[in-house]
């Protein structure tokens, strides 16, 4: 089922045209009312009227969260401050925050987003969905609200923190569905489990909404076997709106509606286009919004984009999985390591919880890698011998996904930090 079957089905050439006619008025409208898109594209020698096919938008300039923090707090907005219904604020893990502000129009095309994409993940009416993502300034809590809303589903704004009281509301109230991060789902199970309920057997929770870090096919799995929760991956950025994306239930890649938004994906040294398919840096350009449009957007996220069709009959591209962050992405002995390669590894073993922890050192002029390992307390009880075999094998494992030597060192059940938001597992003190 899709909730606006003309648009998320319309033929590819379609689509294609309506991209192009709305970029080339997005950019008119940057060009002519803005200063810094008006000065940008100036220095990059490129004016509206070379925007001749989709393509051309690679002759525009890119944009990268600092221009946003250099022109804090409204310099970038296109749209007079009395037409701002809503701001929301992204909390800069590096430097200044960055603002980001709303018009009516920008709010009702982040519910419709998401209208699309819940339904695309089979919530509806009749659905009781728990939105555990953090309310206020985060983008995540609000975006996902109005959008289950608007497909009619009830919506329990549990926000973060908690816990207990959400494994009980979500029995008593018959929670079909839960929005959060994956990491946070991981802790209810525990949590659950400590309160002797089991969230596959005791309650009605059958879909997950997990986003705002990346995880793995293996997490996936994880979830539907222990948890019964199939889990669905969301994408989007407080900077594109917040939250907007979903994987459809084909679960081969997230829909990027085209119609609000233009993907590339770009190398990032050179900033020329990669061949379709290829994992690298995405570039996007919101087509529609009004209050903060964003051309060329380098968000720093590592995907690939899929152009074929899709089995659900929508048309619109997909993007992969994330896998990192450009700036997250590990450089030790010179091989590209990413976080979400270490967790994949880890959570197809059994005897590992899935909370691990990365330590990047430099011994010398050689770097070193030591991954912390939670392991179940089953396993964390057993024989010393047994012990070593698993730490060998799991060495191992990583080796042989990595390319890289870890060394392995096992936590006690329940000793890592749980994280209720992002999770942060690397520790890099090779520049301390
Ligand atoms: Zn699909």
């Amino acid at each position: 089922m899709a909730w606006n079957p003309k648009i998320e089905k319309m033929p590819i050439k379609e689509l294609k045209d309506m991209q192009f006619k709305l970029l080339k008025m997005q950019v008119y409208r940057l060009y002519s009312f803005n200063r810094f898109y008006h000065d940008r594209m100036r220095q990059q020698g490129v004016h509206p009227d070379d925007i001749q096919t989709l393509d051309d938008v690679r002759k525009l300039p890119f944009m990268l969260k600092q221009d946003l923090r250099d022109n804090y707090p409204t310099g970038m907005f296109t749209a007079s401050g009395d037409e701002v219904v809503r701001y929301h604020v992204s909390s800069g893990t590096t430097g200044k925050p960055t603002l980001v502000g709303y018009t009516e129009r920008d709010l009702e095309m982040w519910t419709e987003s998401l209208a699309r994409a819940l339904t695309s993940c089979g919530i509806g009416r009749g659905d009781v969905m728990q939105v555990s993502y953090g309310y206020g300034l985060f983008t995540g809590g609000l975006g996902l609200h109005y959008g289950a809303e608007r497909v009619g589903a009830t919506v329990l704004p549990t926000s973060t923190g908690n816990t207990e009281r959400q494994i009980e509301l979500m029995m008593d109230l018959g929670v079909t569905a839960i929005a959060c991060t994956p990491s946070y789902m991981v802790y209810l199970g525990e949590v659950a489990e400590r309160m002797g309920v089991s969230l596959k057997d005791d309650t009605e929770l059958k879909v997950g909404i997990m986003g705002a870090e990346p995880w793995s096919e293996g997490t996936r799995t994880h979830f539907r076997d222990v948890l019964g929760v199939e889990a669905y991956d969301i994408y989007g950025t407080s900077e594109l709106s917040g939250p907007l994306f979903t994987e459809c239930e084909a679960q081969d890649g997230i829909h990027v509606w085209g119609d609000m938004a233009l993907v590339e994906i770009i190398d990032p040294d050179t900033g020329e286009a990669c061949a379709d398919g290829e994992k690298s840096e995405l570039v996007v350009t919101m087509l529609q919004k009004e209050a903060l449009p964003m051309m060329r957007y380098r968000i720093g996220d590592i995907t690939c984009l899929m152009e074929d069709e899709c089995s659900c009959g929508r048309t619109h591209p997909r993007i992969g999985r994330i896998s990192g962050r450009v700036d997250d992405m590990l450089i030790i002995r010179g091989i590209n390591v990413f976080p979400s390669q270490v967790e994949h590894t880890l959570m197809q073993l059994p005897q590992c919880t899935g909370h691990f922890q990365i330590i990047v050192d430099r011994v010398g002029a050689l770097d070193s890698m030591k991954v912390k390992v939670e392991l179940t307390p089953e396993v964390f009880s057993d024989r010393i011998n047994d012990l070593m075999a698993i730490r060998k094998s799991i060495s191992n494992e990583l080796k042989k996904y990595l390319n890289i030597a870890a060394d392995v060192e096992f936590m006690e059940p329940g000793s890592l930090p749980r994280y209720q938001g992002k999770a942060r597992r690397v520790e890099d003190r090779r520049e301390m």
